[in-house]
């Protein structure tokens, strides 16, 4: 009796822990039946987020990028052409853009005064004159379209059909003109080391990948406007 009686104290401990096995497998079975149910749940909770954040700054600027890049033209991205009411001409020939006059015309001064003579080659220009220049030289050239656009913007495309863009030259080395000779004159290095000051960049520097290098043209930057402008091409670089 005594014998037995210890059997069933050791038979008790050890139903109970076959017995606290089964709580467990209630809620794991309870799982797996629910389990497509989860799935779906978290599902759609997922795309509702996804969604939420579409609008979000981090998403939109992914899309952003791929966008520039869809609306780029053999390079190229697309700019808008200037108002007429906001063109101002500064010499013969030469209209540009109100905000950006007085900044050029102090930036020719400034020049002036350390023995540096720049010349205004070329500044706003119509998508139809850009349309004449990009076809005809490229016909002239025998280039094709890919080709002429590593040097010419195509119409529509062009930083100087808002006004903001200019082509500068060495008044005492006009052979330079638009070529890349003039990065090795006293004008271009008086720009690379004053142009910030009154708010030029260049815009087609050698690490360019899709057009080639310009040290003639620089774009103005100095007001928000022409920052928007820029700003996609300021993104990508
Ligand atoms: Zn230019």
């Amino acid at each position: 009796m005594e014998q037995n009686k210890d059997i069933n104290q050791f038979d008790i401990p050890l139903a109970k822990r076959t017995y606290l096995k089964n709580p467990n497998s209630i809620p794991l079975k309870k799982l797996l039946i629910f389990s497509p149910f989860l799935i779906l749940i978290f599902s759609i909770v997922a795309l509702r987020l996804i969604r939420n954040l579409e609008g979000g700054p981090f998403i939109d600027l992914i899309f952003q990028v791929e966008k520039i890049h869809e609306h780029r033209v053999l390079g190229h991205l697309p700019y808008n052409e200037i108002p007429r009411e906001k063109l101002v001409l500064i010499e013969p020939n030469i209209e540009v853009h109100i905000d950006m006059r007085d900044s050029l015309l102090n930036m020719r001064e400034e020049a002036k005064k350390d023995g540096i003579y720049l010349v205004f080659l070329s500044g706003y220009r119509s998508i139809n004159l850009q349309n004449d220049i990009f076809y005809s030289l490229k016909s002239k050239r025998n280039q094709e379209a890919a080709e002429r656009a590593r040097v010419s913007a195509p119409p529509g495309y062009s930083e100087h059909s808002t006004g903001f863009a200019i082509d500068i030259g060495d008044a005492t080395r006009r052979e330079t003109d638009f070529e890349t000779e003039f990065e090795n004159t006293k004008a271009f290095r008086w720009l690379k080391m004053n142009a910030a000051k009154f708010h030029f960049k260049l815009s087609f520097d050698k690490d360019n990948k899709y057009i080639d290098y310009e040290p003639w043209h620089w774009r103005y930057e100095g007001t928000i406007e022409a920052l928007k402008v820029f700003e996609n091409s300021n993104r990508k670089s």
